[in-house]
C-alpha cells in the first residue's frame, strides 16, 4: 500500500507548528513528509487530496479500562460472565479506535484475561481496535477501591483483594503468567470507597514493593492508583512506572516525581471526576451532597497538581477513566479539552500529551506518537483545526479517517463503531 496525502496542514506531534505539506505512507509506516512545495518520489502511490484538512498522529489513551463497560457500579462488572464480558470489551476497543485513539495503555482490566485476550485478538487481526498494552485487574487491599465484597455476600468487582506482600506477589505472578503487560496496584483509596478514602494510602510499603518486584523481575511494568500524597511517594520510592491521579501530591511528592520524570508517567484521569461532579452538582439527596463535598476538593487538588506538573515538565498522559455510566467509552477525546480548560495546557501541549507522550507510555516512543519518516503510520485526518480548538476531535464526523499501521478506518454510528476501508 502506498498513499500520498497532499495539501493538508501537517502537525507532527513534536510541538512544532503545523505546515502545509504531504505525507507518504508505505505499508505500515510513514515513508516521507515534506512541505507542499516539494516533490516526493511516490511512484504509483494512490494520491489523496486533503486540502483544508489536518493530519496528526493517532491519539493514545493513557488510562484505558476497555473492560469497564459503562456500568453504573463496579460490582455489575463482576456479574458478567467471562464470555459476554470479552465480547463487550472487544466492542469498547472498536469504539475507542473509532474515536481516533490508535493506541491504548490499559490501567486495569475487570478480569485477569480480558485485556490479554482482546490485545491478542487485535494483534491477530480477529477484531479491530487500538494497539493495546494489557493490564491486570486492580490489586487492592481488603476494603480498598475495587473490593466489592460484603461480609454476607461475595461480589466481584474490578479489583481483587490481596493482603500482605505474599498475597500481592502470588496474584501479581499469576496475572503475569496469564500475559498482562502491566500490574495495577491500588495504593490509595478513592472518593466512593468508605473504608479507603482518596486521602488514605492503604497499601503498605511491603505490599507495593512485592508487586513491583514481581513485575520488574521479568521486565513488565507497574501502574498505581495513587490519589493520596503518601501513596504517590510510596509509588515513586518503590519504582512504580505509571502513577495515576496524584491529586493530593504535596511539595515533597512533586519533587520526587520531578526527580523521576525521565522514567515515570502520570495521568490525572480527570474525566471521571468531572463527569461525577456534573452528576452530583445540585443533587440535594444526602448521598449527592456527600459526593459533592468529596469531589469538589478532589477536583481543586487535581487542578493545582496538574498545573504544577505541567510547569515542572513531568510527563502526563490523557485518559480519564472512561468506561463508567457517567463517563462512557468512546468519549475519550473530551480529555484534551479538560487539559486545556482545567490544567492550563495549550491545545498543542494537550495534543502532544495525547500523541508523543502517548507513544512513550506505549514503550514505543521510537516509532509511535509522531508523524515522522520510519514511524508507524498511525494518523488522523481531521476536518478542522485541533490547534485552534481541541474539541473538534470529539466530533467523530470530523474524523475523515483514522489510520492504524497504514490501514484506514472510518467511524460509524452504532456497533461496530468503526469500519475498515479496503
Ligand atoms: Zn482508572
Amino acid at each position: 500500500m502506498r498513499l500520498l496525502i497532499e495539501g493538508a496542514m501537517v502537525w507532527d506531534g513534536t510541538g512544532a507548528p503545523a505546515f502545509p505539506g504531504k505525507v507518504l505512507v508505505e505499508g505500515e509506516r510513514i515513508a516521507a513528509i515534506a512541505p507542499q512545495s516539494e516533490t516526493v518520489a511516490s511512484n504509483g502511490a494512490e494520491r489523496l487530496d486533503a486540502t483544508g484538512k489536518f493530519v496528526m498522529p493517532g491519539m493514545v489513551e493513557g488510562h484505558a479500562h476497555l473492560s469497564f463497560v459503562d456500568t453504573p457500579r463496579g460490582t455489575w462488572l463482576g456479574e458478567l460472565a467471562p464470555e459476554d464480558h470479552a465480547l463487550l470489551t472487544m466492542d469498547a476497543a472498536r469504539k475507542l479506535l473509532g474515536a481516533g485513539f490508535t493506541s491504548a495503555c490499559s490501567a486495569a482490566a475487570a478480569k485477569v484475561r480480558l485485556d490479554v485476550a482482546v490485545r491478542d485478538a487485535i494483534n491477530q487481526g480477529l477484531t479491530d481496535g487500538p494497539r493495546l498494552l494489557a493490564a491486570s485487574p486492580e490489586l487492592t487491599v481488603t476494603g480498598g477501591l475495587g473490593d466489592g465484597r460484603k461480609l454476607h455476600l461475595h461480589q466481584d468487582s474490578f479489583g481483587i483483594a490481596v493482603d500482605g506482600p505474599d498475597e500481592v506477589r502470588r496474584l501479581a505472578r499469576l496475572c503475569l503468567r496469564e500475559g498482562v503487560d502491566t500490574i495495577k496496584l491500588n495504593i490509595s483509596g478513592d472518593f466512593g470507597t468508605e473504608s479507603a478514602p482518596s486521602e488514605a494510602a492503604v497499601m503498605t510499603d511491603a505490599e507495593v514493593a512485592a508487586g513491583v518486584e514481581a513485575a520488574h523481575t521479568i521486565g513488565r511494568r507497574v501502574a498505581a492508583h495513587a490519589r493520596a500524597s503518601a501513596s504517590v511517594k510510596r509509588a515513586v520510592k518503590h519504582g512504580v512506572d505509571v502513577i495515576y491521579h496524584c491529586d493530593y501530591a504535596d511539595e515533597e511528592a512533586l519533587d520526587l516525581l520531578e526527580a523521576a520524570k525521565d522514567r515515570v508517567f502520570t495521568g490525572p484521569a480527570i474525566g471521571i471526576v468531572l463527569a461525577r461532579l456534573d452528576q452530583v452538582r445540585g443533587d440535594n439527596t444526602p448521598q449527592g451532597r456527600i459526593f459533592f463535598e468529596r469531589l469538589k476538593p478532589l477536583y481543586e487538588a487535581t487542578c493545582r497538581t496538574h498545573n504544577e506538573m505541567r510547569r515542572r515538565g513531568i510527563r502526563v498522559v490523557v485518559g480519564g477513566d472512561y468506561g463508567f455510566a457517567a463517563n462512557p467509552q468512546g468519549t475519550n477525546a473530551r480529555d484534551l479539552d479538560h487539559f486545556v480548560t482545567h490544567f492550563g495546557f495549550s491545545p498543542s501541549e494537550a495534543l502532544q500529551a495525547a500523541t508523543r507522550t502517548g507513544g512513550e507510555i506505549m514503550k514505543r516512543g521510537h516509532e509511535l506518537g509522531l508523524v515522522k519518516p520510519g514511524y508507524l503510520a498511525d494518523l488522523l485526518l481531521v476536518d478542522g483545526d485541533p490547534l485552534k480548538d481541541v474539541r473538534v476531535l470529539q466530533d467523530k464526523k470530523r474524523l475523515a479517517f483514522i489510520m492504524k499501521g497504514g490501514v484506514r478506518y472510518v467511524p460509524c454510528e452504532g456497533a461496530p463503531h468503526v469500519r475498515r476501508l479496503h
